[in-house]
């Protein structure tokens, strides 16, 4: 299987360049949207950071080349009043310029102007850029608009745009590849009820995907639906039982994905015969966590048992009501 690594720009205490959007936040929305385009197309895909967080870029440069992809780009937005795409390449050529021709190519194809492909070259005549210099994989960085220009930012000032903006980086991928785009392919399509989905896409299925697929939608998030439950799933449902407690018993908290003390502090007992959003996640940290219910936003007797199941295992008291301390044991 071919493998991409998609590093994202700044995160965390590092925004980026700040205009008329925060560059790490749309990066990040881009990278997303790459990456669930290149797996719905039978890609194997490697993001250097799945939610807002520090990272140094000599991490992501170590975590790009023991991940040995076949193509790397790191995503970044310019910023300086230009005026349309960029891609930079290592002054090498080879595959990485193809690369870098390739997505500009495809950014164009959705009405972004470009400013060619680029190279930056330090005064030892090497790469000037780490990113570049010292992957191993064939790499470029993505400019795709600029975040202070009014005009230019329009591509991609919106969620729905930055999408679009990954998809069309993602098709650039796909054509150095040599794999063929599938334009019909649904990649945010969502797993029915009972999880039995047709995997056309290359989204798994099954209970899992199923809950991403209904946070997404849900809460607007753009987590991965790949039936894994790891760190951007597990932050996902934490941000969902904030967004609710603040929806239904004005919590002020910080939608931070942390449950930390404020969170722990601002639940309420569920228990028996409850039912809603709450409830719904109870059941979906549950079944992330192994156990076998369905998640149906119903407390009854089934999510009852293993409520009960899960407090005897982490040594909880065992009544069957979820209170503070076994929400912490949960989502903390
Ligand atoms: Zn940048």
């Amino acid at each position: 299987m071919r493998r991409v690594f998609i590093g994202v720009g700044h995160g965390g205490s590092d925004s980026g360049a700040v205009g008329y959007i925060v560059e790490k936040n749309g990066a990040l929305v881009i990278a997303t949207a790459c990456k669930d385009y290149l797996i719905a197309n039978g890609v194997e895909v490697r993001m250097s950071r799945y939610i807002d967080e520090d990272e140094s870029l000599r991490e992501k440069i170590n975590e790009c080349n023991a991940y040995n992809p076949d193509l790397c780009a790191d995503i970044h937005l310019n910023a300086g009043g230009g005026d349309g795409a960029e891609v930079f390449h290592s002054v090498i050529g080879g595959k990485g310029k193809i690369l870098a021709e390739n997505i500009l190519k495809e950014l164009e194809a959705i009405g972004q102007n470009s400013r060619g492909t680029k190279t930056k070259v330090d005064t030892d005549g090497t790469d000037y850029f780490g990113f570049i210099r010292c992957t191993n994989a064939p790499a470029v960085i993505t400019e795709a608009y600029f975040v202070d220009n009014a005009n230019d930012v329009q591509i991609g000032d919106t969620i729905e745009e930055q999408k679009i903006v990954g998809q069309a980086i993602a098709k650039g991928f796909l054509r150095t590849l040599g794999i063929t785009s599938n334009n019909d392919v649904p990649v945010r399509q969502s797993p029915a009820e009972n999880g039995q989905n047709t995997a056309e896409s290359g989204q798994k299925v099954g209970k899992i995907a199923s809950i991403q697929s209904t946070l997404n939608s849900r809460y607007g998030f753009n987590i991965a639906v790949d039936n894994i439950y790891g760190a951007e799933t597990h932050t996902a449902l934490v941000k969902g039982l904030q967004t609710e407690l603040n929806k239904q018993f004005n919590a002020g908290l910080d939608i931070d994905g942390i449950f930390g003390p404020l969170t722990r502090n601002a639940c309420v007992v569920v228990e028996k015969g409850d039912e809603g959003n709450i409830t719904y996640l109870i059941q979906a940290m549950l079944i992330c966590k192994g156990y076998d219910l369905d998640a149906d936003s119903i407390f009854g007797s089934i999510t009852d048992s293993k409520v009960k199941e899960f407090q005897k295992n982490n040594n909880l008291e065992v009544d069957s009501l979820v209170g503070k301390n076994t929400f912490e044991k949960l989502f903390a």
